[in-house]
């Protein structure tokens, strides 16, 4: 099948700049690129199915580095900070995922919202029950995502309902990874939940795994002041919340680690030399009153830093909304500080969500932007009416479509070149 799609294409590229391809014609073949032109005689053209999106915009599908496929229903809902806020509001409700029905109403709502708000390729956490992260890997499969998504692991200081036996949960990781690794799009990613919620033994066998396969890792980092503390009282004889990762060997290339707010340069350091990826969760950091994580100060150090919506902690499934964001905690962060080498501009946010995604979870060769030989994963936007195409410079329609607050949906989404969404 060729596919001829027409529109305005917003292009990210690795050094964080942003092409802008006006009017430009792309044509898709069997899910790829084949060609990219301004100027194209239609009639010259052997294609099947013609999309003129006209003015619209068109970017790449956005990559969402973290996020909590259950706790979508809680979004926006309930107070405090993140260790109460869990305790009162998330563990009641991913307790009602060992509802099959439930998981599963719960589950698909998830990936159509995801879906809808341009994102194609998201690493998730399911909840605890191994019945409902084969749910979610069911219905992320059957929805074309390009879909990374981890057990968490949590076999400690967690209520009696959650909590895993040790012994049990190891066995689940290799039965539902057997069944679902690297199965068409999906991924199964190693999630020990947070250091506060994992034995010894349970970090220790995880992070056996992680050195002997090819898995993603996936973990929350110094999200929170009191968390760091609690974490300082239970493993008193390790230095800094980092190392106790860095211990069981669960830091490696393929490690995402949420938040990361309160590092010392030490934890900096010994992400850095392990090259592990940061997902950075401003909207989440806001609502659970976490703070602001220094993304510009760690993406000058050379660390890889991508976003993550966090939800429910965040409370938008869209990945513009997370880059608008992470732009704009981003002043508050350089006020505070007095350093404007603080603010992150809508140009690297834009890329951090996609482009350099792609290039952290190594699938940069298909997807991340549009270049010929990669799958058209792609969303459509629809500007405000407020901003008239005609009137914008080239460079303002980025920051045009990333402030759309009002309309954060797609008109159309594809993945690998088949037409997944639309309005
Ligand atoms: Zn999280």
């Amino acid at each position: 099948m060729r596919k001829l799609i027409k529109g305005i294409f917003l292009n990210p590229k690795s050094d964080y700049s942003v092409e802008v391809l006006n009017n430009y014609y792309l044509l898709i073949d069997n899910g790829k690129i084949e060609q990219i032109e301004k100027n194209i005689e239609i009639n010259e053209v052997a294609f099947d199915v013609f999309y003129d999106f006209g003015d619209r915009i068109i970017i790449p599908g956005m990559i969402d580095l973290h996020t909590h496929i259950p706790q979508f229903r809680a979004a926006g809902i309930g107070k405090g900070e993140l260790l109460e806020w869990l305790d009162n509001y998330i563990f009641l409700l991913e307790a009602k995922f060992s509802e099959k029905h439930f998981a599963e109403d719960s589950t698909k709502l998830f990936f159509k919202h995801l879906i809808s708000k341009g994102t194609t390729t998201a690493v998730m956490y399911s909840s605890p029950q191994k019945q409902a992260c084969e749910i979610a890997f069911e219905i992320a499969d059957e929805s074309q995502v390009r879909a990374y998504i981890g057990l968490p692991l949590m076999d400690r200081n967690t209520p009696e309902i959650l909590v895993q036996n040790t012994e049990q949960v190891i066995n689940d990781i290799f039965s539902i990874a057997k069944k679902w690794h690297k199965k068409n799009k999906c991924e199964f990613v190693l999630t020990p939940r947070f250091a506060l919620s994992c034995t010894e033994e349970l970090l220790q066998k995880v992070g056996e795994i992680a050195e002997s396969d090819d898995f993603f890792v996936q973990t929350h980092l110094a999200e929170n002041k009191k968390e760091v503390q609690e974490v300082k009282l239970q493993f008193p004889d390790i230095e800094n919340y980092t190392s106790v990762y860095d211990r069981y060997n669960l830091l490696t290339p393929k490690t995402l680690l949420a938040h990361c707010i309160f590092l010392n340069d030490e934890e900096i350091e010994i992400i850095n030399e392990r090259n592990c990826i940061i997902a950075h969760c401003p909207t989440s950091n806001k609502f659970l009153r976490s703070g602001i994580m220094r993304a510009n100060k760690y993406i000058n150090a050379g660390l890889k830093v991508g976003l993550g919506t966090d939800v429910a902690g965040g409370y938008c499934l869209s990945m513009l909304n997370e880059a608008m964001e992470a732009c704009e905690v981003s002043k508050l962060l350089s006020v505070q500080n007095e350093m404007h080498d603080d603010v992150l501009e809508a140009e690297s946010a834009f890329c951090l969500s996609t482009i350099k995604a792609a290039e952290f979870l190594e699938i940069s060769e298909e997807v991340g932007n549009f270049e010929i030989g990669k799958k058209f994963d792609a969303a459509v936007f629809e500007l405000s009416e407020v901003h008239k195409i005609t009137e914008l410079k080239e460079n303002e329609l980025l920051r045009a479509l990333m402030y759309n607050i009002d309309n954060r949906t797609a008109k159309a989404v594809f993945i690998d070149g088949n037409l997944v969404y639309h309005k």
